[in-house]
């Protein structure tokens, strides 16, 4: 940095020169902030501030969007899964398969519930690989996970023939908001499915959020009295619930929100198609770096732009260094954590999932990243790349470069 002493107003840094962050949410909030600011002025006047009619427009619009029957807002997205999973009457004893890459979450509700835990590998777009599903399939299966991971559906059509009419099929749904494969729409694709309002989600809420979606009666019903100590009504206690409730204002922000999701979700998909021409271009001689597809019959939401790389230690430090946010989702499957050491499933459970695990980089992504921004993105990555892959030993580049 260089100091002057003029009267000019100090030149902007150059376009090149500014950090990306990996995600930035003031885009989104301003454009609905006054929308929301009127919304929540009428709760205040209402002090209608648990469920009520916020949460029961909330519901309805949301159910509208994923064509399930019913929505069934709760407190968070893991709240989203463990109620789901209750609701459809999973509980000791019962196998419950899902992919080992997820967030921990997926695996926590699962495991909260009382059942047990069968992770299986992913296929190569990073989704629950459904021969993986049906080498682990036993008297005792009662459920399969879907997760649509990065905001693509896993293939659901696939893994309803791979299991049979018997088993319930549960969407983990919570980064998909907007999401189809086949025809089926996230959310609205299985028995029942769960999803999240965390902020950086496609859909976000202010705060904590999450819904259960099902279009069986019985399973809403259910999860209206888990979310509730185990009843609908004032002091009725059918069973022992929890208390995990969309707050309204909470409901009332989503509600603005979603009338916006699909023109973001539109947003995102521009963004990933100026990535992949980026980096077609960039890595066009380095098939190492490895781009994520849209499948064919999907239509991917990009919740995140996730490429592979090799040396992604040195490149992730790199782009740091360079001032360009990123993430890693995630760093070790759902087998290989403290939290599941107890269940004694080693390395080797779900060997493609592992693989990625060390690889896998996510790039900015939001509604309204430029061009600009991207372009420098990718400039700092084929820069790390070289870089990791000259200090690598036998890197390709090692004569060449340094
Ligand atoms: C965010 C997320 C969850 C959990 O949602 P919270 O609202 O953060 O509790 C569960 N599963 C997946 C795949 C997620 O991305």
């Amino acid at each position: 940095m260089t100091e002057t002493t003029t009267n000019a107003a100090p030149a902007q840094p150059a376009a090149a020169d500014q950090p990306v962050p990996f995600l930035d949410l003031q885009a989104q909030t301003d454009e609905v902030a006054p929308e929301v600011r009127e919304r929540w002025d009428e709760i205040l006047r209402t002090s209608a501030f648990v469920l009520g009619p916020a949460v029961d427009r909330f519901e309805r619009e949301l159910a509208e969007h994923t064509g399930a029957r019913h929505a069934v807002g709760v407190g968070n997205g893991t709240d989203a899964l463990e109620i789901a999973l209750q609701a459809a009457g999973i509980g000791p004893g019962d196998e419950v398969i899902v992919p080992a890459n997820t967030f921990f979450a997926t695996a926590e509700a699962v495991l909260r519930c009382g059942a047990t835990l069968v992770p299986v590998d992913v296929d190569d777009d990073y989704l629950i690989d459904p021969q993986d599903v049906a080498a682990h399939l036993t008297p005792r299966t009662r459920a399969v996970v879907a997760v649509h991971l990065y905001g693509q559906m896993a293939p659901v059509a696939r893994l309803r023939e791979v299991v049979g009419p018997d088993v319930l099929l549960v969407e983990d749904a919570a980064q998909s908001q907007g999401a189809s494969r086949d025809g089926l729409r996230s959310g609205g694709a299985g028995d029942v499915a769960a999803t999240s309002f965390y902020p950086g989600k496609n859909l976000g809420a202010f705060g904590d959020g999450g819904a259960v979606l099902t279009s069986r009666d019985d399973v809403a019903l259910r999860a209206r009295r888990l979310r509730n100590h185990g009843g609908v009504g004032r002091y009725e206690h059918l069973e022992v619930g929890t208390n995990s409730r969309l707050d309204a204002l909470q409901a009332a922000a989503l509600s603005v929100k979603l009338t916006r999701l699909d023109g973001w979700n539109a947003l995102r998909s521009a963004a990933a198609g100026r990535y992949a021409a980026l980096l077609a271009e960039a890595f066009a001689d380095v098939p190492e770096v490895v781009v994520p597809r849209e499948v064919p019959g999907a239509v991917h939401v990009w919740h995140l732009y996730v490429v592979r790389v090799p040396g992604r230690a040195a490149v992730s430090e790199a782009l740091s260094a360079a001032g360009i946010g990123h993430g890693i989702h995630y760093p070790a499957p759902v087998h290989l954590l403290p939290a599941t050491a107890h269940l004694g499933l080693g390395p080797g459970t779900a060997p493609r999932a592992e693989a990625h695990a060390g690889e896998i980089l996510s790039l900015p992504m939001f509604p309204g990243i430029t061009a600009a921004q991207q372009e420098r993105v990718v400039g700092a990555l084929h820069a790390a790349v070289r870089t990791a892959r000259a200090g690598a030993p036998g890197g390709r580049d090692r004569a060449v470069v340094g």
